[in-house]
């Protein structure tokens, strides 16, 4: 049984481990550091050690692809109103209760209808359905970084980028290798508070924070942050103006910041779905703190998902849901002030 897994063409020798002692594994790509025993799998279902060695397990099969607005990612200021070629692969290395995908992150990789695909054969699919970039989502791809480097760096050399969909729960050293090729990046920012982070996801704060000043400040990734506003739970005005201040003062005033509506699902099926008018409250204390860029999500709201010029405030893209219906602007600059709007618009 052992030799076939290792022969397993979706088993690829991991590259984030250290031996320890009595046949463990210290798995070392994120700060959840599993150690894991001979014949068993991390915390993510999908790492697994096997006679010492630390292989990956899902590398080259997804659970599927599709072809989404990129505005579904969500991104507003990365290539809008293009397509993106959309993937994930099953399990996770968080443990939110309120998971709003968690028949993908849940699962284990044996368990879930799945597809093969090499790294070349994604990049094709992104060039057959002519895609200008390719999107790591559905369950956290930091799960699945070998296969995220592999694909990047084909993607890059064929001109198309990589887009990361993420909770930003990973390791510092192998946060530099996974995002190498990576041209954006969604990250949650879940709430602000650690009794959220330690209570509903099995994770903390202070890494998700460290991961966004990093990717802001040391990489050249295009960030945007999304929060999932959850009635009662991290929905306060004081602590969206907290989470708002720490991303004026720490990432910028020019990040976009995403608030969207939850809906009860997995182990929250008791919450209310997300009021709008709770959305609306976040996105004005947002703007009031700073904020240049912020963004309502899961409802229709035209006036909270058209992207404003911080100089004129003039609407210079104009979108409904994840359908952009007009683009106002030069390049990167607004056709009525010829101010710049930060982004990655061609
Ligand atoms: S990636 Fe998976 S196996 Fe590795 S430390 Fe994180 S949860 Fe554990």
């Amino acid at each position: 049984m052992t030799e076939k897994k290792r022969n397993d063409v979706n088993y690829k020798l991991a590259k984030w481990w250290e031996p320890q002692p009595n046949d463990k594994i210290l798995c070392t790509l994120c700060p959840r550091y599993c150690k894991i025993g001979n014949n068993q799998k991390g915390f993510c279902y999908i790492r697994e050690n096997i006679d010492n060695k630390l292989y990956s397990t899902s590398y080259g099969r997804t659970t599927g692809f599709a072809v989404d607005p990129i505005e579904k990612k969500p991104l507003s200021h990365f290539l809008p109103g293009t397509n993106v070629l959309s993937f994930g692969t099953a399990g996770c290395n968080l443990g939110c209760k309120f998971c709003q995908n968690w028949s993908i992150s849940k699962s284990k990789i044996d368990e879930i209808k799945s597809l093969d695909a090499s790294p070349e054969q994604v990049v094709d699919l992104a060039k057959k359905y002519k895609t200008p970039s390719i999107a790591y989502t559905y369950n956290d791809p930091t799960i699945f970084g070998e296969y995220v480097i592999d694909i990047s760096k084909i993607a890059r050399e064929e001109n198309i980028k990589n887009v990361m969909v993420t909770a930003g729960y990973i390791d510092r050293e192998a946060r530099k290798d996974v995002y190498k090729y990576i041209d954006a990046a969604n990250v949650d920012l879940k709430a602000f508070t650690e009794t959220f982070y330690h209570k509903l996801t099995f994770s903390h704060l202070s890494d998700i924070l460290d991961t966004l000043i990093w990717i802001k400040n040391e990489t050249d990734v295009w960030l945007e942050i999304t929060t999932l506003l959850i009635p009662e739970e991290n929905d306060s005005a004081d602590e969206v103006k907290q989470l708002s201040n720490w991303i004026v003062n720490n990432l910028g005033e020019n990040v976009p910041l995403h608030f969207t509506a939850f809906h009860p699902d997995f182990k929250m099926k008791d919450k209310q779905r997300t009021p709008s008018s709770t959305l609306n409250m976040a996105r004005d204390l947002a703007i009031s703190e700073g904020i240049n860029y912020c963004y309502v999500g899961n409802v229709h709201n035209i006036e909270g998902q058209t992207t404003y010029c911080a100089s004129c405030n003039e609407p210079v893209i104009i979108r409904d849901w994840h359908s952009v219906l007009d683009i106002r602007l030069d390049g990167n600059k607004c056709k009525s002030c010829g101010e710049s709007i930060s982004g990655v618009f061609e």
